[in-house]
């Protein structure tokens, strides 16, 4: 027996992109190998605001595909993995001097009607002077408006991706890094280091999927070895941890006076998660570390809202990740699409390479889906889209 078969695909990165392609390319039939440098999820993947949401805040940005699309994947994705998905209300006040409240109650009468909301309950205003959501909240918050997204745990819906993707047949490797690839008589020749043992391998495959996050462009420099590679804006956000500031079970969306809005969010039933920041950022990835601004700058933006301030002295957690957003040269980090972009190289000969650059988990399925038609327009069509309909393991 050939003990290193062609690989059909390599994908390199396991956080959610990278399992969610694995997966739904595994179940069409092709053959599938994934290496992951460190753990899975252990990038942005686990870094995240945990929401499977529209993006409310996207629509100023006029992201109506999106927004669309996401808001569609929120009850798909809940119906897959009940038991790490499920819905969760939020509460946005009404702020004078702020975004007007014509405009709110617009952007959620869209938000309510163009994703194909079935199951969520719809919008509702609240009177805060009786409702128990006013409760926590300064009184100069008489009005609010209450509305539907989803919450994840963010890690393990990768996990699972993996762990469906391996049942499947794919072969998902982690502590794997995948050093150099180059293409040779019309395939990849990709070599890969055990990071634990320092054992190198190389193997073969027919098409690349660089899922790299953000280190997708160092992946193309430093690994496919390409000159001037600049696709990906990095954009660092933050979260602070507090013990928990309310015991209603909704969530709140909080605008801030410079135009961003941070979420307020109940969290491992003992705590409250605030973020999030967004900040260009320079350095490694894997080195994120919130700032001293960014830590001021959460707390001062809770404490607009929450009638106890949120101080310094009551994190007991931080967390930072980097958002590996598609540049599309917008001036401000916050304004920088969220949308996902694809692009292929090769074919006619040349074994092709498809890059993921940007996404959002919340669309990570339709990321993989588009990453399929890419990769079937190469090796031919296996199969069709089936990940719509099939549950996680366990759910
Ligand atoms: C602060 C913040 C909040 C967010 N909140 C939300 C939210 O609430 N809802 C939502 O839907 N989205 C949210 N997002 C976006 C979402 O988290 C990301 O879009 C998504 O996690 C990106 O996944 P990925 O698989 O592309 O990247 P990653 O998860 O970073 O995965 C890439 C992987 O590639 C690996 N890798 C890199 N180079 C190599 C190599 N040479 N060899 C092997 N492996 C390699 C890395 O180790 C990494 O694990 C948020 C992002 C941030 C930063």
């Amino acid at each position: 027996m050939d003990a290193s078969p062609i690989r059909d695909i390599f994908v390199i990165g396991g956080g959610i992109n990278g399992c969610g392609i694995a997966r739904d390319a595994v179940g069409r039939g092709f053959s599938v190998f994934l290496a992951e440098m460190n753990d899975l999820a252990s990038g942005t993947s686990s870094g995240s605001t945990k929401l499977i949401h529209g993006g409310l805040r996207y629509l100023e940005f006029y992201e109506f595909r999106l927004v669309r699309e996401a808001l569609m994947e929120r009850e798909v994705l809940w119906k897959n993995a009940p038991h790490i998905i499920w819905p969760m209300r939020f509460v946005l006040p009404y702020a004078k001097g702020l975004r007007p409240a014509w405009l709110i109650r617009l952007g959620l009468f869209l938000y309510d009607h163009i994703g194909g909301r079935k199951l969520l309950p719809a919008t509702r205003t609240l009177d805060m002077a009786r409702d128990p959501a006013g409760k926590p909240l300064k009184p100069l918050f008489k009005k609010a408006f209450e509305y539907s997204d989803g919450w994840v745990n963010d890690a393990r819906l990768v996990a699972l991706n993996a762990r469906d993707a391996a049942d499947r047949g794919a072969t998902v490797r982690t502590r794997t890094k995948v050093t150099g690839a180059r293409r040779e008589n019309g395939l990849w020749a990709i070599q890969i280091e055990d990071l634990q043992t320092g054992e190198t391998e190389e193997i073969k495959a027919r098409l690349l999927v660089n899922a790299a996050g953000p280190w997708v462009d160092h992946v193309l420099s430093g690994v496919v070895g390409l000159n001037d590679v600049h696709n990906v804006r990095l954009v660092q956000g933050s979260h602070i941890v507090i013990a928990r500031k309310f015991d209603d079970p909704r969530a709140y969306f909080f605008q801030n006076k410079d135009g961003r809005i941070i979420f307020a969010i109940p969290y491992e039933e003992e705590f409250t998660l605030i973020g999030t920041t967004d900040q260009d950022y320079p350095g490694d990835p894997h080195d994120v570390k919130i700032s001293d601004t960014e830590i001021d700058y959460l707390c001062a933006a809770a404490s607009e809202y929450f009638a106890q301030p949120v101080k310094r002295s009551d994190i007991v957690w931080t967390y930072s990740a980097v958002r590996p957003l598609y540049d599309d040269g917008a001036s401000k980090a916050q304004e920088a699409t969220r949308d996902y972009v694809l692009k292929a190289d090769g074919g006619d000969g040349a074994a092709p390479i498809v890059n993921a650059f940007g996404g959002k988990i919340t669309t990570y399925r339709r990321l993989s889906e588009s990453m399929l038609e890419k990769i079937e327009s190469f090796l031919g069509k296996r199969g069709k889209p089936w990940t719509a309909h099939a549950p996680l393991p366990g759910g």
